[in-house]
């Protein structure tokens, strides 16, 4: 167990807070504030308890210089408009400047540091940086789940120097994911898509550990397809994890779960012919592109009895409304099931989002990269900065 905010003093206190607030924008507002959202439980925490919030993020990807769409002002615009009080953003994460304003500060006061990405340092961690950082404050808290899988300045170097511990999110995430892998209640499904089989056999590999059940969908299913004797016509298929695949087949045996059916396109493109095909009878010049009906129904067998479910990587291509309706049957499937469902990868959640049943599943990760490392069982370098308690 992580200390949070709740065990530490923060009353007068310079709290300085990694959140994630890389968010998209549009025209210089942000498009989506989801994630400044997740972030309000401890801000508005630190506010009640009388500290000085000094909060700090990366946007986009700057490459260590100062890149002026990539400031943070329409952030602390948003910002201030939920929680209802001015908030400052400074220039600068580090030097004179700003030391002088947060010397400054005020219980109550909310400032926001630059894009800490400005600054080379911040991606290579290097020491005098993340104690220029720390020296801003008397306590660091970490509520940026999103970036743990990063050992930059502002989420591990700045721990080295600071009383530190975790926001109400980065407690949530840990909660629910950690609980999911350590302790699971039994039967514990999980799901995976996705594109690419290869960026999560270390996923497959830790969850083969610990699941009754792994339903494979989407691009990576194409694969196992494959391994297991099936023409798959043009399919995204990956040659090279073949016999990582079969491996997987052989040792996961009953429970894992593959397509029965699939939808099938005449080309990549929304607007492509379509139809529903038998694994085993998929023609030469197709591509599957969605699992089909039969297979939305055997998941649903598999699942209904699950008192844990996990899903990454949505089950098509659903970015192209005719090839969703695999990925958005089982979305609106977990809303309803009585057991703990838990979403985590960018694409999935973005999917389940368009489904518009994300407020009925128990929890839906704000990381993507970070709940993929996490799933594969490593230990996050962010988490692991933090006090035990
Ligand atoms: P996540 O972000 O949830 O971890 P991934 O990034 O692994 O998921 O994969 C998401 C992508 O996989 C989506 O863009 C989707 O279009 C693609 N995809 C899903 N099924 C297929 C398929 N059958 N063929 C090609 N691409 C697919
Ligand atoms: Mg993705």
């Amino acid at each position: 167990m992580k200390k949070t905010v709740r065990d530490v003093e923060v009353e007068g206190k310079r709290v300085l807070v990694r959140v994630d607030f890389n968010v998209p924008l549009t025209e210089g507002r942000v498009a989506d504030d989801t994630r400044i959202r997740a972030a309000l439980p401890t801000i508005n925490y630190l506010l009640q308890h009388g500290a000085k919030v000094i909060l700090m993020s990366h946007l986009g990807r700057p490459k260590g210089k100062v890149v002026d769409e990539l400031r943070l002002d329409p952030v602390a615009e948003r910002l201030s408009e939920l929680v209802d009080r001015p908030v400052r953003k400074l220039d600068d994460c580090v030097g004179p400047e700003v030391e002088a304003a947060v010397a400054r500060m005020q219980p109550g006061d909310v400032f926001l540091l630059e894009n800490t990405r400005f600054h080379p340092e911040e991606k290579s961690n290097a020491p005098a940086f993340a104690e220029k950082l720390a020296s801003l404050a008397d306590v660091f808290v970490n509520d940026a789940f999103g970036a743990a899988h990063r050992a930059h300045a502002s989420v591990v170097g700045v721990a080295e120097y600071l009383p530190s511990v975790a926001g109400f999110l980065m407690e949530k995430e840990i909660a629910f994911l950690g609980q999911a892998l350590a302790a699971p209640e039994h039967p514990f499904v999980a799901i995976l898509g996705g594109a690419k089989i290869s960026s999560k056999i270390g996923v497959i590999d830790n969850l083969l550990t610990r699941v009754d059940g792994l339903l494979i969908g989407g691009g990576m299913a194409n694969t196992f397809l494959k391994a297991q004797g099936h023409e798959i016509g043009q399919s995204l298929v990956e040659d090279d994890s073949l016999d990582v695949a079969r491996e997987m087949l052989e040792r996961a045996g009953e429970r894992l779960v593959l397509p029965v059916d699939v939808v099938i396109a005449d080309r990549f493109d929304a607007e492509a012919d379509s139809k529903v095909m038998p694994v085993d009878q998929v023609p030469d010049d197709w591509l599957i592109l969605d699992i089909g009906p039969e297979t939305v129904e055997l998941f649903k067998r598999k699942l209904a009895g699950a008192r844990t479910v996990v899903w990454n990587g949505p089950l098509g291509v659903f970015e192209f409304p005719r090839f969703a309706e695999g990925t958005f049957a089982i979305a609106r499937f977990l809303a309803d099931l009585e057991a703990t469902t838990i979403i985590g990868g960018g694409d999935v959640v973005a999917a389940v989002g368009q489904a518009g049943v994300a407020d009925r599943i128990d929890h839906v990760s704000t990381g993507g990269g970070a709940s993929l490392e996490f799933l594969e069982g490593k230990p996050l370098p962010g988490i692991a900065a933090l006090e035990d308690k």
